[in-house]
């Protein structure tokens, strides 16, 4: 069943709507890790854009700053995490925490809000899909809640879970081939659990599914996976971080199934930098370093904000920089190195061996590295966001996902788009080595031709009559309709 809504919304032109609705308000609730307080911060600024009033709900942990936001309006709200710190190397179990701990500070706040006369009226509610306790309560406030997907759409194939399990694929197991090629059905948006597996998503592998224990309906990964899939059901609608042209295929398998109306209207960061939602210092010296390096000579290095490695794997990576005798620009937050404050592993002459050729730093203004003439590669894990990120400014990837889909970006950006090398069997110094030389050297410039043609159509999806300035227009006038 497809909730078609094309035909009612476009009645009424998105103007008129504007001059009779004018400051509506919206609230948004970003999960609180800097690869989904981004695009949610984006996305309110895309709709502050187009009229509406936004009151931004946020937890203590990770707390954002208003300063940097003087149009829109804070609630903070009490998370728990001060009385049951979560364990910083398992995101799942923090993720799992705040699902339980924020639900009556959530609609106590939501509660105040829908019923402060000196508010704006609610239009909807829009949080993060991991959020996916806010469904509950906005059912019960009889409030429309909208869905923000912050990771590529594929991901969602991971709620077939069911199915894969009936299949014997999962657990995963060696005996059944991690490199299996599957096509898998999208259950997460069907009222029918018995259809037929369609062959419309990229080739996923066995090995691109994150590990849980889906035997164990106490396993933190397959709680957050089925309360999502349940949520996303009652919602209203979901938003992307995504583009049509990217990715296609499965946009349209969504769409032939989705009880719900999809809105991809990214690439966000196109409309509204991140920097200013940073949670950390960007270093500036970043940037004078590359304006010292030759066009395209860079490769840029970094793993995002909750990525670790153990300190054998950070010195494979180390000495594979070095080997490859190209100069780098590496990003080495600090707790990136399990164990180790900052960069204390690098010893036995390597700051030697790289002086003037690598630049370390603890965060960088990464899209204005990418954007740099100097750069000509990123060694990414594949974020979801560093992907787009990359892709907008036509830089090709060595991709080293570590978790969640990751692993489901890397192989479309190894696989499908074919603009990415993946190391797909660990860190080995060798190896690394090889992948750099690969990107910036042999295949590099077939890469970047097929990655220039991905970015052209990113720049075109956002002009008017474009995929995403389409989508855009029937997300704002359905927010109207609520
Ligand atoms: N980022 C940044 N400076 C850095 C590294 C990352 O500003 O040194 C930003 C990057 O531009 C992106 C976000 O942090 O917007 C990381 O999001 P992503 O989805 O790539 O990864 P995550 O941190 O969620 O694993």
């Amino acid at each position: 069943m497809f909730f078609n809504l094309k035909p009612r919304l476009m009645e009424v032109s998105t103007e008129t709507r504007m001059q009779q609705m004018a400051g509506r308000g919206l609230v948004v609730f970003p999960l609180p890790l800097q690869g989904h307080i981004n695009p949610m911060l984006q996305l309110a600024n895309i709709l502050h854009s187009r009229g509406f009033n936004i009151t931004v709900i946020h937890t203590q942990y990770n707390s954002l700053n208003p300063s940097k936001y003087p149009h829109f309006t804070f609630r903070p709200i009490s998370d728990g995490l001060l009385e049951t710190p979560p364990s910083t190397e398992r995101g799942r179990d923090l993720l799992t925490l705040l699902n339980v701990n924020c639900v009556a500070p959530f609609r106590d706040c939501l509660v105040q809000l829908l019923s402060s006369v000196s508010e704006e009226p609610i239009a909807c509610l829009i949080t993060d899909a991991i959020w996916h306790f806010t469904q509950a309560v906005a059912d019960g406030l009889k409030l429309p809640r909208l869905v923000l997907h912050s990771g590529n759409i594929s991901f969602l194939a991971f709620a077939a879970h069911p199915f894969l399990r009936e299949k014997g694929f999962l657990p995963k197991q060696e005996t059944i081939g991690l490199h299996r090629i599957i096509h898998i059905h999208l259950v997460i948006f069907s009222d029918s659990q018995t259809e037929e597996p369609v062959e419309a998503l990229p080739p996923l592998k066995i090995k691109d599914f994150p590990t849980m224990d889906i035997a164990n309906p106490e396993d933190d990964l397959y709680m957050l996976i089925d309360g999502m899939v349940k949520a996303n059901k009652g919602s209203s609608g979901f938003i992307w971080n995504s583009f049509e042209e990217l990715e296609q295929p499965a946009l349209a398998t969504l769409r032939g199934r989705s009880i719900v109306p999809l809105f991809p209207i990214g690439p966000f960061h196109k409309y509204f930098p991140a920097s200013s939602s940073s949670l950390l210092a960007q270093d500036p010296s970043s940037i004078s370093w590359l304006d010292t390096q030759s066009p395209k000579s860079v490769i840029y290095v970094s793993f995002g904000s909750l990525a670790t490695f153990d300190e054998t794997e950070f010195l494979e990576m180390a000495w594979g920089l070095a080997n490859s005798m190209q100069p780098f620009l590496w990003v080495v937050r600090p707790g990136l190195i399990r164990g180790s404050e900052w960069l204390e592993p690098l010893r036995n002459g390597f700051l030697e061996a790289v002086s003037g050729r690598g630049h370390i730093v603890k965060w960088a203004p990464q899209q204005e590295v990418l954007a740099h003439p100097a750069t000509g590669g990123f060694w990414t894990h594949s974020g979801w966001n560093s992907t787009l990120e990359s892709i907008c400014e036509g830089v090709p990837m060595i991709c080293s996902p570590r978790s969640n889909d990751q692993m489901v970006s890397a192989r479309y950006a190894s696989d499908v788009w074919r603009v990415g090398v993946q190391l797909e069997n660990g860190l080995e110094r060798v190896d690394v080595e090889r992948a750099i030389r690969k990107l910036m050297e042999s295949e590099g410039e077939e890469m970047r031709e097929r990655i220039m043609c991905l970015k052209e159509k990113a720049d075109l999806c956002l002009r008017e009559g474009g995929s995403s300035y389409q989508s855009l227009e029937s997300l704002v006038n359905y927010i109207f309709s609520f």
